[in-house]
């Protein structure tokens, strides 16, 4: 009993010092306990050790396409995160139909993505989905989570005392989350759908057709492998992501409209 005591003592003092932030569009209340900076430096390094080991694109069309697109939607997002540092890159592996956002503002695409994407309106679905990923802070979301359900006075070390960075790393791989998948851990069904609906948002204001979302959705789902995507490997069922999707339709369209 005392024990249950002090844990929640730990909890609450845990979660009076950590961050309640609101996620932009959405307005969902989220909790915070791990430092943005710690996590996205983690990320930064760990987008610049993929650039070495994964072989970049040459291809030129296909990455003026993927930074005209980017930075189209970057500039949308900047309202909400307008500290991000983004970065998009195309990592040239045709058997990976798949694409990833990291803290901070890295984003990454594979060329195996393009077979689904065929369109710049695709391929705004896809960047607007990864860069609303890290704009709602969803992969901070998820190691607090981890680190809340491993303990209070975890939470509590890692949200209120003045450890350096090495310390909180060591505290993540302590609750299963090592170092790499700390930033690039699966996200939930609430995050991944979350991330959708932002995300056509978004790529509606940036001037891409949002109806693009429907058929691009039902190719990735006629594409599913061995391997899911990291859009396929936790997502909702691809009949509730479709009712998400008309149900937000309406609004998206009405914003491209708009800005015609
Ligand atoms: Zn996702």
């Amino acid at each position: 009993m005392l024990k249950l005591i002090t844990t929640f003592a730990a909890l609450a003092l845990a979660l009076l010092f950590s961050a309640c932030t609101t996620v932009p569009v959405t307005g969902r209340k989220a909790m915070h306990i791990y430092p943005e900076g710690d996590l996205v430096r983690m990320a930064v390094s760990q987008f610049e050790e993929l650039k070495k080991e994964t072989p970049l694109s040459t291809d030129p069309e296909l990455n003026a396409r993927v930074q005209r697109v980017g930075q189209r939607i970057a500039r949308v997002a900047a309202y909400d995160l307008p500290h991000a540092e983004w970065e998009f890159v195309v990592f040239d592996d045709p058997e990976q139909i798949n694409a990833f956002a990291m803290p901070g503002g890295k984003v990454a695409v594979y060329t195996g993505l393009f077979k689904v994407a065929q369109t710049e309106a695709d391929l705004a679905v896809v960047i607007g989905h990864e860069i609303a990923h890290v704009v709602a802070r969803h992969a901070s979301e998820r190691v607090s989570q981890q680190i809340l359900a491993a303990g209070g006075s975890l939470a509590l070390a890692v949200g209120t005392s003045d450890m350096d960075a090495g310390q909180r790393r060591l505290i993540l791989a302590g609750v299963g989350l090592g170092t790499t998948v700390g930033v690039m851990l699966p996200y939930s069904r609430l995050h991944e759908s979350e991330a959708d609906a932002i995300g056509i948002l978004y790529s509606a204001e940036a001037g891409y057709d949002p109806r693009a979302a429907i058929g691009f959705w039902e190719r990735m789902a006629a594409e599913k492998s061995d391997s899911p995507p990291e859009f396929l490997s936790t997502h909702p069922s691809d009949a509730t992501r479709m009712r998400k999707l008309q149900t937000l339709m309406p609004e998206a369209v009405a914003i491209y409209e708009a800005g015609l």
